[in-house]
């Protein structure tokens, strides 16, 4: 690109941004100019297309099944406890944590205390 090429790229790109504030403005005011139009057909939309908004909705949950439930179990799992090592562990990590060294050297300190 030559100097006259890449300040018409600039101009040209300049316009395209000031066009997509405008149109965007333009499109929030007349959301808030006919909120009551744009509710009304947002709710004739859900309302005569139910059963294709829970097609989706149900269509998205078993794409999203695997990852979903993940997410939930680890966010269960976030839940520590303290053992009687000292250490504070996951509660679902309790049977694996005592196998670890730390535990069983504990486990061994205390049966020679006693
Ligand atoms: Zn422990």
């Amino acid at each position: 690109m030559d100097k006259f090429e890449i300040v018409r790229y600039e101009v040209l790109k300049e316009m395209k941004e000031r066009h997509r504030i405008k149109h965007n403005e333009q499109s929030k005011k007349y959301r808030e100019n006919n909120r009551d139009k744009v509710n009304e057909s947002q709710r004739k939309y859900r309302e005569n297309n139910r059963d294709k908004v829970n097609e989706k909705k149900r269509e998205y949950y078993n794409k999203n099944k695997d990852t979903l439930n993940e997410k939930s179990k680890d966010y269960k799992s976030r839940e520590y406890i303290k053992c009687e090592c000292g250490s504070t562990i996951r509660k679902d990590q309790k049977t694996r944590h005592t196998k670890t060294k730390k535990h069983l050297l504990y486990n061994q300190m205390e049966k020679k205390t006693f």
